[in-house]
């Protein structure tokens, strides 16, 4: 597998990623998506939320804000629990999480034998304060969202007022979220802000709607990584044990699930699936002192619905695609990334960057495709370090306009994967994207 410094290289040298505030030495745990990073982001959110929200009739999707009345984070237990074990090494004061022993064990090793001692764990918050108002001292004190799940249970009775859906339905959200992480690292996998994709999927309350619902859940968000092009031997489930359920499963009916890649660092989480019961809606319920309860207009029944969750971090899943996209092959090096993710499909290249017959002829066929694909354009140097940039960002497809397409009026396509080279016609570049790509 490819070391971490690789991708974190590649990100940096093809606008995938960067350092947050960089010129101004960076700000731990944040991190900048650049040209190809941004596009790629916005590809893998949009294909979940075709998968998740337009080709299903059973989840709806919604934007909440970031910001919530903070009395919600008291609902929801975060005030009190949304918390990690805190240890500082007395030798140098560095802070970690107690329940990482292998980050530990990688620090005590920096101390060269000397005997470290730490102190006793502590519970640390990992919500983010903010301070909103304007008049000076009497601003209040809120919270950046510390997972988006909230925003879209405060939201249950607007959304079954305001639509036809009935459980068991599901409200889907993407959006950012925040955490004083104690030791954000490993590149953007752990940070201190990050983007989050869920569905909350409200049931009934009953015990065999909740294990067909959790195995179903499991089941298909395995199959969508895998239709993306993850690595199958990549992957794999790792149910919580007892002790390490999140606050709100400990008092539910619980389960929790989480799908794993195998990293350059170890097996890590990326995606959760989660039986949160009813604990959501009924704290929030007691807490606003609003009705959050279902009535099923076919038997009458008045319920507190149970909510299973799936939960998957952008940035996580990011990482992971890029990572099992990362091919080297004898001098070449490319992602082989699924066509649906990358930045651009397609990039338009003269065979001669100085020759302007070629570069009209190039620039026009550009600017048709990039009505209805995302095309790059590149006269910079010689073709060959044009392809080793394409390739490199994951274009699926370059296209050369060379002197004879000017007698022939056709065009050498190169695929990424194999390198190959083929001629056709002008005319019959947009059909054969459009099948290429769409399949
Ligand atoms: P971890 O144990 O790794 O801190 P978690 O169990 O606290 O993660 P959840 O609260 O279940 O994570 O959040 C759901 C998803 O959000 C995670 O699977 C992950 O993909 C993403 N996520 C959580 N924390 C971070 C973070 N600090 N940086 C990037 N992504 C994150």
């Amino acid at each position: 597998m490819v070391s971490l410094e690789k991708i974190v290289a590649l990100c940096k040298r093809r606008g995938f990623i960067f350092q947050g505030s960089e010129i101004y030495g960076g700000l731990g745990g944040t991190w900048d998506y650049g040209p190809a990073g941004s596009q790629l982001k916005k590809n893998l959110k949009d294909l979940w939320w075709k998968e998740m929200v337009q080709l299903r009739d059973d989840v709806v999707g919604m934007d909440a804000a970031i910001m919530m009345n903070p009395r919600a984070w008291e609902a929801s237990g975060h005030v009190e629990a949304f918390t990690d074990p805190l240890i500082e090494c007395k030798i140098c004061h560095q802070r970690f999480r107690a329940d990482k022993p292998e980050e530990i064990e990688i620090h005590e090793k920096t101390h060269k034998g000397k005997k470290v001692e730490w102190t006793e764990p502590m519970k640390f918050n990992l919500l983010v304060k903010a301070y909103l108002g304007i008049i000076e001292g009497k601003q209040s004190e809120i919270y950046l969202r510390g997972e988006i799940t909230n925003g879209v249970h405060v939201n249950f009775r607007n959304v079954v007022d305001s639509t036809r859906v009935k459980i068991p339905f599901g409200i889907a959200q993407i959006g950012k979220a925040f955490r004083n992480e104690i030791t954000p690292g490993n590149f953007t996998f752990r940070s201190r802000e990050f983007e989050q994709m869920e569905v909350q999927f409200y049931i009934k309350p009953i015990e065999s709607e909740g294990e067909k619902w959790f195995n179903y859940w499991k089941k298909n968000r395995m199959d969508w990584y895998l239709s993306l092009g993850m690595k199958k031997d990549n992957l794999r489930f790792r149910d919580h044990a007892n002790d390490e359920r999140a606050h709100y499963a400990k008092m539910a009916t619980d389960i929790e699930t989480d799908i794993e890649y195998k990293a350059p660092w170890g097996w890590s989480e990326f995606m959760g699936i989660h039986h949160r019961g009813d604990w959501d809606l009924k704290r929030h319920s007691e807490y606003s002192k609003q009705n959050l309860s279902y009535r099923d207009q076919t038997t009458n029944e008045t319920f507190i619905p149970w909510d299973i969750e799936t939960s998957a971090g952008v940035d996580r899943s990011l990482l992971f695609l890029l990572i099992d996209s990362y091919t080297e092959e004898k001098d070449r090096l490319f992602l082989k990334l699924d066509p649906r993710l990358a930045p651009y499909k397609v990039a338009v290249f003269p065979l001669l960057g100085n020759k302007p017959e070629l570069t009209k002829k190039a620039r026009e066929i550009y600017e048709k495709l990039k009505i209805n694909f995302m095309t790059a354009w590149d006269d910079r140097g010689n073709i060959g370090k044009r392809y080793a940039s394409a390739d490199e960002i994951g274009t699926p497809y370059c296209i050369t306009v060379d002197f004879q397409s000017l007698e022939d009026n056709m065009v050498t396509v190169r695929d990424r994967d194999s390198a190959k080279q083929e001629r056709i016609k002008i005319d019959e570049i947009e059909e054969f994207l459009d099948k290429k790509l769409n399949g």
